[in-house]
């Protein structure tokens, strides 16, 4: 298929109809069946957040002089933010376009303060192996070595291997608040008292917990000190478009103090278009995801925030007491006590559990290390608690029941393990690409995940994943639209 530019514009109900037919197999996320992805304040916060993003989406952020609203607005977003996170005044920061850019930025201005900071030649980043991939990518993308601290059987930063490997080169040590995979927020008052002592810098990834933690404090939940409030706290990222029901394409990065973030910031002065400064990764900054993320802020307040917070807690607790009494088959990693958890089984494969949830119209997502679901609840939940359990305890009792498919899976899957040990990249690499794109309307995906989680950290599976990848952003005639 040849894609050219239509070469008479399209009307404005052509153009409907065409979005009609290329969603027609998006999920439909306001059944709220799926978790993650979209979060959702309910039709009247959302339709104001919405006319923000459209009414500023000419606008641009490049340059604040000529957009001094923008300026203003992203400021107050910045202050109301380091205030939530118990920030003085002289914590500084910047809206960014996402989670991904706010640890970029972290990691650049960490690296940066190594520079000037550290004895050390070579620094290197210590981050728990349940912190978001955006570290590594960030520091893979700098050449700032890594190093991966391991997590305990409650899914915690482990305090003991961290001192181990707190040796001179360690410029910057990341943790969680809470982890994206299962919920857990990481010990950050102990990590921040050996930061301390070794004088180098802490990151708390709040990335997900930002936009709700502070709001669940208020609400008495027992959550234990996570921000700015610990001392050795040097910086953090909070997304709006998460908890912060903003439109996608914000976030923000908080340092200490200014001087840290400096480090972010880029300059050069002797490009012909003239003096270039900017003060994060972007360029050209659209204006709609910053009126959107200042407007949700002032839309919903503190006292909206709270409410949703509150019912969207509650339902997360219904969730979990109800698994924990009335499925035995599933447990809940350590022990997440903020809204998103991962769940597990001992005796029965939760890659088929989720198989059978999708057949029951939910998107649940599948991790490994170990095999488990993902459960990330936001306001679009609320009162949805009860259908889930139902749907879950079906899921359940279907994935238990002997079926000639599992049966099929698992042998497949048993064979996979043996070929992987016998075949030749080539030959393997065909065979999987069949494997994965089988049968059922590609839609059981069970045995593909079992044969991904055997494959974990091999350089095997990191280049299916590429190539996966490449396929993805290429025009496909088979594809359906
Ligand atoms: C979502 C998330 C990120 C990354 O954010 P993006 O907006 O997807 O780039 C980083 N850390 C945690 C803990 C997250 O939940």
């Amino acid at each position: 298929m040849h894609i050219t530019l239509p070469q008479i514009g399209l009307e404005k109900n052509e153009i409907h109809q065409k979005w009609d037919i290329y969603t027609q197999e998006d999920m439909n996320w306001k059944e709220g069946k799926f978790f993650g992805y979209v979060y959702y304040p309910g039709e009247a916060y959302y339709a104001v957040i919405k006319e923000a993003y459209a009414t500023f989406s000419a606008t641009n952020a490049l340059n604040p002089a000529v957009f001094p609203s923008l300026n203003k607005m992203e400021n107050e977003v910045v202050r109301i933010a380091a205030s939530l996170l118990h920030g003085d005044e002289q914590v500084s920061g910047c809206m960014t376009s996402g989670g991904t850019e706010s640890i970029y930025m972290a990691v650049k201005a960490a690296k940066e303060w190594a520079k000037k900071n550290l004895a050390s030649k070579n620094p290197l980043m210590l981050v728990a192996s349940t912190a978001h991939p955006a570290f590594c990518k960030a520091a893979d993308s700098m050449e700032f070595n890594h190093k991966t601290i391991k997590v305990d059987e409650q899914f915690q930063l482990d305090i003991e291997d961290l001192k181990r490997n707190m040796t001179t080169d360690v410029a910057f040590i990341v943790a969680s608040a809470p982890s994206y995979p299962q919920g857990i927020i990481d010990p950050i008052e102990d990590i921040a008292k050996i930061a301390k002592k070794h004088k180098c810098l802490l990151h708390v990834d709040a990335c997900v917990g930002g936009f709700i933690l502070p709001f669940l404090k208020m609400e008495k939940v027992a959550i234990p000190k996570f921000d700015f409030e610990v001392d050795g706290v040097t910086s953090m990222s909070a997304d709006l478009h998460k908890y912060g029901y903003a439109a996608k394409g914000a976030s923000v990065v908080l340092y200490k103090n200014a001087d840290l973030r400096k480090g972010q910031f880029y300059v050069k002065t002797d490009w012909s278009g003239g003096i270039y400064g900017s003060p994060s990764f972007m360029g050209t900054r659209g204006g709609g995801p910053i009126a959107a993320a200042w407007t949700a802020l002032h839309h919903i307040g503190e006292e909206g925030y709270r409410r949703m917070a509150r019912e969207v807690y509650e339902e997360t607790i219904f969730i979990k007491d109800k698994i924990k009494s009335d499925i035995p088959e599933l447990k809940i990693l350590g022990n997440p006590i903020a809204t998103l958890f991962a769940f597990s089984s001992d005796t029965i494969d939760v890659y088929e559990v989720a198989d059978e949830l999708a057949e029951l119209g939910w998107s649940i997502n599948r991790q490994q290390l170990p095999s488990s679901l993902h459960v990330l609840l936001n306001y679009i939940h609320v009162g949805k608690g009860e259908l889930f359990i139902n749907d879950l305890k079906t899921a359940v009792r279907k994935a238990k029941q002997f079926s000639l498919l599992h049966l099929k899976n698992n042998l497949q899957l048993q064979a996979i393990k043996g070929l992987k040990k016998m075949l030749n990249e080539q030959q393997f690499s065909t065979l999987t690409q069949r494997f994965s794109g089988g049968g059922d309307n590609g839609k059981r995906k069970a045995a593909m995940y079992g044969m991904m989680s055997e494959l974990s950290g091999s350089g095997t599976l990191s280049d299916l994943v590429l190539e996966y990848l490449d396929k993805l952003y290429q025009i496909d005639d088979k594809k359906k639209i």
